[in-house]
């Protein structure tokens, strides 16, 4: 067997994609590896490929136990033996897991990084040939990372306890320059060969939207994707709480995941979700990681998170079978205060940090927050943002995203501008107070507001002198000019507007400001109700696939993907060889699970010809 064909036999797959033969290949050379690649990549494929053609064991530390058991699954589907190692199994399971270790049949173990030192596992480890150790989601070992798990310290003492250093390679879908500077040094890999595949998932479709209400604009875009799963994130529990119950009792497939639920029930709502009993999971950043499903073909942002690195993987959990999916950001103004304050706060859980080191996390925090503002209101191609603050080359048109694809206008604002500034000097000017964005509003757009006529706001010089313009866009306006600096905003529930000092660059300085103002009304989404013949065939393949996967008590994308079901409708084939001609259909699979979906597909068959004679 060589690594083709594993790769097609096993799984199914008729070619590598980006980077993942040259991480094999060197693997297989016995050079420690570090593989950067996006989420949805493949990078299971990249230690599972090798793992199947060297001697020994291959033992993968894994951070979450959702996942092994995912991929365990996943490989015994395909016909390899694999185990898993946690603290979800039972005495029983346990025991089990060990009978097929010492057997000596087993080729990959998944273990969680805790088990690592517990005397079974060391006696066991030390008297088996292991060939090569692989650390998954890599990035949990640096601090500076999202994900940081102490264990993952003692990952290098394990390696040296052992009577033969293994070859070690390492994964992850995050690398800044410190977070992989840091994987080589902590897991002491030994001048590993890197590859990073850039970043750009081509499947994915951005968009950034700004609704007056969030929730119908919700709502609108979910009846769009009948059908289909998907992952809804909000910043709060509460909000969660709020948008998964509203979305019921609209009658949506929702349910929800945040810590503040019983682990039962968090279990058993990722286990609705990726058994697909339900649709939509309305979830706070603490759902997905380690969540492999691969068919969720959107993510909503119901608020804006933090920084673009949490974004990109939160979205990245759409499309991973490689179908088009789209990831939508429902951006508003609030967003940015709601996560200056939970940045803020969240300072107090870093106990053991210096005040110096506090500092520079937040000052840190602050930027990427300001990032992903700038992400949320830029007029730039979107992707393009994303692939630049990841420190890729430029792209500047993708036509793949809301600003390539919708034609935002560019306006000038300058005019403007130097009318809602003046407005706000002047306010503060005749009153000695700052006001808020609606008294600004209000006095550039000429009301009668009793409170305005009383505070004698009429006889300003700015008073009126916005009447043709709409308070939606003046509210935008300033909404603009806090997000770039020029008017500084004061905390509290009333939130008052001041100048910045920046501000004398627009009002004296002579600068020039441009800001891309969506066109009015969007078309409504198109949503093609007349499906074509192909789609009654992946119902069909899709039904027969959620028999199977009830049978074997596993999730439905083990069975097959969705990608594996659609190029079964391109295909159409109803015999074994030509079966194993779909992409994600090896040989185990093709024997297992072939006379029923060609049965099924024969049958669609033979009714298309009835009903066309
Ligand atoms: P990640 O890089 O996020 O760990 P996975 O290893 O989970 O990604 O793979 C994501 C999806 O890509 C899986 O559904 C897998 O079957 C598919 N995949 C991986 N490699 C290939 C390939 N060479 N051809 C087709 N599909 C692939
Ligand atoms: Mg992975
Ligand atoms: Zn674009």
């Amino acid at each position: 067997m060589d690594k083709f064909s594993i790769l097609k036999e096993v799984f199914g797959h008729s070619g590598f994609r980006k980077g993942q033969e040259e991480l094999i290949d060197n693997i297989l050379a016995g050079r420690d590896v570090l593989g950067i690649m996006p989420t949805g990549a493949g990078k299971s494929l990249c230690y599972q490929v090798p793992a199947l053609l060297m001697n020994g064991l291959t033992i993968v530390i894994s951070p979450l136990i959702s996942l092994m058991k995912d991929q365990v699954s996943a490989l015994n589907t395909a016909g390899i033996s694999a185990v898993c190692l946690n603290s979800s199994l039972s005495a029983e399971e346990y025991r089990m897991a060990f009978d097929v270790l010492y057997s000596g049949s087993c080729r990959i173990l998944y273990i969680a990084p805790e088990r690592l030192d517990s005397p079974d596992f060391s006696a066991f480890a030390a008297n088996t040939p292991i060939s090569m150790i692989t650390v998954d989601e890599a990035h949990c070992v640096s601090q500076w990372g999202q994900d940081f798990r102490s264990s993952y310290l003692r990952i290098s003492g394990f390696i040296k306890s052992l009577p033969v250093r293994p070859v070690v390679s390492a994964f992850t879908a995050t690398a800044t320059r410190e977070v992989q500077e840091d994987i080589i040094a902590l897991l002491e890999l030994n001048s590993p060969f890197t590859m990073t595949t850039g970043y750009d998932r081509s499947n994915l479709f951005f968009s950034v939207m700004r609704p007056d209400n969030k929730y119908k604009e919700l709502s609108r875009l979910l009846r769009g994707y009948t059908g289909k799963s998907g992952i809804v994130y909000c910043l709060s529990r509460k909000n969660v709480e709020d948008v998964c119950s509203k979305l019921r009792d609209e009658g949506f497939s929702a349910t929800r995941y945040h810590a503040g639920l019983s682990d039962t029930e968090r279990r058993e709502n990722q286990d609705d979700f990726i058994y697909d009993r339900c649709q939509i999971m309305v979830a706070t950043n603490a759902f997905g990681m380690g969540i492999d499903k691969s068919n969720v073909s959107f993510v909503i942002h119901y608020n804006m998170p933090k920084d673009p690195e949490s974004y990109y993987q939160e979205a990245g959990r759409a499309g991973r079978d490689g179908e088009p999916a789209e990831c939508t950001v429902l951006y508003s103004p609030s967003d940015v205060r709601t996560n200056r304050f939970m940045i803020e706060n969240s300072r107090e859980e870093n106990a053991e940090l210096d005040d110096e080191q506090r500092s520079l996390m937040l000052d840190r925090d602050m930027e990427r927050l300001k990032q992903m503002t700038f992400y949320c209101t830029t007029a730039d191609c979107l992707r393009g943002f994303l692939l630049r603050y990841f420190g890729e080359p430029n792209v500047h048109y993708c036509g793949k995203c809301s600003n390539c694809t919708e034609g935002f206008e560019t306006v000038d604002i300058t005019l403007d501008s130097k009318k809602i500034l003046s407005c706000i000097y002047r306010i503060k000017q005749a009153s000695g107070y700052d006001y808020g964005k609606s008294m600004v509003t209000d006095v550039l757009r000429g009301s009668k507001n009793e409170k305005l006529r009383n505070m004698g706001f009429e006889s300003l010089s700015t008073y009126g002198i916005m009447k043709e313009t709409t308070a939606k866009r003046i509210r935008a306006e300033i909404d603009y000019l806090t997000e770039n600096g020029y008017i500084s905003v004061s905390d509290g529930d009333f939130p008052q507007l001041r100048l910045a000092p920046k501000a004398a660059e627009i009002l004296k300085g002579g600068k020039t400001l441009t800001m891309k103002m969506p066109r009015e009304k969007k078309p409504a989404k198109k949503k093609d109700d007349n499906l074509t013949a192909d789609d009654f065939l992946f119902v069909e393949l899709k039904s027969l696939r959620s028999e199977i996967a009830r049978r074997e008590n596993v999730p439905a994308y083990i069975v097959f993907s969705d990608a594996a079901l659609k190029d079964m409708c391109r295909i159409k084939p109803v015999d074994i060889p030509h079966f194993l001609t779909v992409s994600g259909v090896g040989s185990v699979k093709a024997e297992k699970y072939g006379k029923d979906f060609c049965s099924c597909i024969s049958d669609y068959l033979s009714k298309k010809t009835v009903e066309a004679t």
